[in-house]
């Protein structure tokens, strides 16, 4: 097996920076060839106009999600740990501010420029009665069409990938999240098809593209109760949803 094939994470080391400079001399200098352009349906105008939205897509769709490499970058800490190479190992708390923020920010990002709507699974565990979030897996990076359309729409038939995303972490998914072009108030689709549709599970909505508020309080927080029926608990903000 080649060093490659062994490697349990999937990005093989950047390419050399001469090469990078010139890919994009070459997708730059395409404005220029008008023949292939026409070739193709666009004009040079066109595509001078779409380059930078068709390359931030570009990077929505390939930006690989950073779990495997946090995942990968442990054991070799645990293992150099284990060999005395290193005398002490601090890892970060997931579950804190911290994660939400970050996430938060991820799902901003991911509509493009408020482009169109984005969501995400919240995995975590019980702790003491409540429930941590832990971690964020986003909706196209389990299914890649889940956002095309504008509004989140998740294919159930992709939930075996989630579930193995659980298994293989340990967690349990606690809520959704879903940013909304407007306010926080459940859609009526929303409300008749629950992501997960098991009582007690909780949806979020981030309202105006998760640009202005992101914090509980100013976010929607809904619990699903069952047989089509929802509580609300938007206005007790972090008596409900605590950053810590
Ligand atoms: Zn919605």
């Amino acid at each position: 097996m080649s060093a490659e094939r062994a490697a349990p994470c999937k990005h093989p080391g950047a390419p050399q920076e001469a090469i990078v400079e010139k890919v994009l001399s070459i997708v730059a200098s395409l404005a220029d060839d008008r023949a292939y352009l026409t070739q193709r349906g666009l004009s040079p105008e066109e595509y001078r106009h779409a380059l930078p939205a068709a390359i931030e897509q570009f990077r929505g769709s390939r930006g690989a999600g950073i779990s495997d490499r946090r995942q990968f970058l442990a054991s070799v800490f645990e293992e150099m740990l284990s060999r005395g190479l290193i005398s002490k190992l601090d890892q970060p708390r997931y579950g804190d501010d911290n994660t939400w923020s970050a996430g938060v920010e991820e799902l901003r990002r991911r509509t493009l420029n408020r482009r169109r709507e984005s969501g995400a699974f919240l995995l975590g565990r019980d702790e003491a009665g409540a429930k941590r979030i832990l971690e964020f897996v986003y909706y196209d990076d389990i299914d890649p069409n889940a956002l095309k359309s504008g509004i989140v729409h998740f294919a159930g038939a992709k939930l075996p990938k989630l579930w193995g995303i659980c298994r293989a972490r340990g967690f349990g998914v606690v809520a959704d999240v879903h940013v909304h072009p407007g306010g926080y108030q459940q859609s009526p689709s929303d409300q008749a098809d629950p992501v997960i549709p098991r009582a007690g599970h909780l949806a979020i909505i981030i309202p105006h593209f998760a640009c202005r508020d992101t914090k509980p309080g100013g976010i929607g927080l809904y619990e699903y109760l069952g047989n089509g029926s929802w509580s609300t608990h938007t206005n007790q903000g972090r008596a409900f949803f605590n950053l810590d």
